[in-house]
């Protein structure tokens, strides 16, 4: 049998798991300092890093995987550059490594000639404040690492806002970026495999609420062809460059002077998640085949989708047409316990069914609390 082995144990590596167990592939977890795994319990072998375990009788006891992947871009790159030496670590370490630090991951994707905001590093408050009054009002200061579903990040639109963070912003590394005035969100999600073969689905338009991801609507509803052919273009350049191996999600911004990339995430992503059910291969299926070197799978949208989180609930709503998948977290406040996905005959007949599926999941006003 084919097996993988996955660093971390969250809902990315559960689903991956779960779409990708039906084609014959095992798998095993590798649990990072007592990080929790109910999510993975019952799909595989789990693995716990202790403190004295050597890297070959962690890889010995998750199996001897094929290949390694991990589902969180902060895992750390030394752990997989050491996995590294037993099999394939796919996506590379590398890759991990520019998308894990913003001024990195900027850095990377001008490199390759792509566009972005404009941006500045700065390490203390005087130096974001420099940073500030050169890009102008609004700008977005943004920690370099830690950074996820907008936390560590400050919005300024004011010196009087500038001057409220003072204490916030300790001595680190940021980048300032200037604020963007954009039509929509869109990301796009595509795998590629070792031998080059690049696959993206269809760009999927995002709504986020106090920083996170809300709804998710794919194909998106108001891009061009031009757009969708652009941001293919765009994903299929970095992973060229990178010589990338497995999935890659790319969030841009739809702004007056066209798409900017804001960030990647070298991993499935959540604005993915629509293709459990409205594409005929999901996001984590085609991982799994990239990174074992398989044939990659139909990236089509079969019907309009709109995927809408779970954040804070976990529900049976019982308006979804297509499915609840309920990642059987503990209920937390914010937290993300799963997903419903609708699909419809139209997007405008799709439009009209979100605003009872969150009313159905949020009550009243239709948002987490
Ligand atoms: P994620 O959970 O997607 O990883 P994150 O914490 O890494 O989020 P970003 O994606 O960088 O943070 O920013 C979060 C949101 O803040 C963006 O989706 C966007 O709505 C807004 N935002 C970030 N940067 C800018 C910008 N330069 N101009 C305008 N809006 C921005
Ligand atoms: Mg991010
Ligand atoms: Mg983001």
């Amino acid at each position: 049998v084919r097996r993988v082995g996955i660093v971390g144990c969250g809902q990315l590596a559960q689903m991956m798991a779960q779409e990708a167990r039906p084609l014959g592939i095992e798998f095993s977890f590798l649990a990072e300092g007592g990080e929790n795994t109910t999510c993975v319990e019952g799909l595989g072998t789990i693995v716990q890093i202790t403190d004295d375990a050597d890297i070959e009788s962690l890889y010995r006891a998750m199996g001897e995987p094929k290949v390694i992947t991990a589902e969180r871009e902060g895992v750390s790159a030394e752990l997989l550059r050491a996995l590294e030496k037993f099999c394939p670590v796919y996506p590379r370490p590398d890759a991990f490594e520019k998308t894990q630090h913003r001024l990195r991951e900027k850095t990377a994707i001008t490199a390759a000639g792509l566009p972005v905001a404009p941006f500045l590093p700065a390490n203390n408050y005087d130096e974001i404040c420099a940073a500030v009054k050169q890009l102008g009002y609004p700008s977005f200061i943004k920690s370099c690492e830690h950074g996820y579903d907008g936390k560590n990040q400050w919005r300024v639109n004011s010196d009087a806002d500038l001057a409220a963070i003072a204490n916030d912003v300790p001595a680190s590394e940021y980048v300032v970026e200037k604020g963007i005035h954009f039509s929509r969100e869109v990301s796009l999600i595509g795998a590629r495999t070792a031998d080059g073969k690049v696959v993206t689905y269809p760009l999927a338009e995002n709504d986020h609420y106090n920083g996170t991801l809300l709804v998710s609507t794919a194909p998106a509803p108001h891009v061009s062809e031009e757009l969708q052919h652009t941001a293919e273009t765009y994903l299929a350049t970095l992973m060229n460059a990178w010589d990338y191996v497995g999935v890659l999600a790319m969030e841009c911004f739809v702004s007056d002077d066209g798409l900017l990339i804001n960030e990647l995430a070298p991993r499935v992503h959540n604005s993915g998640h629509w293709t459990l059910a409205g594409a005929k291969t999901s996001q984590f299926a085609n991982h799994v085949r990239a990174i074992l070197g398989m044939e990659l799978g139909d990236t089509a949208a079969a019907r309009p989708a709109v995927m809408i989180n779970m954040l804070g609930v976990d529900k049976k709503p019982a308006l979804q047409n297509e499915g609840v998948w309920s990642y059987g977290k503990e209920l937390r406040p914010g937290r993300k316990m799963g997903h419903v996905i609708l699909l419809d005959d139209s997007q405008e007949a799709l439009a009209t069914r979100i605003d009872s599926m969150l009313e159905e999941l949020y009550g009243e006003t239709k948002r987490p609390a």
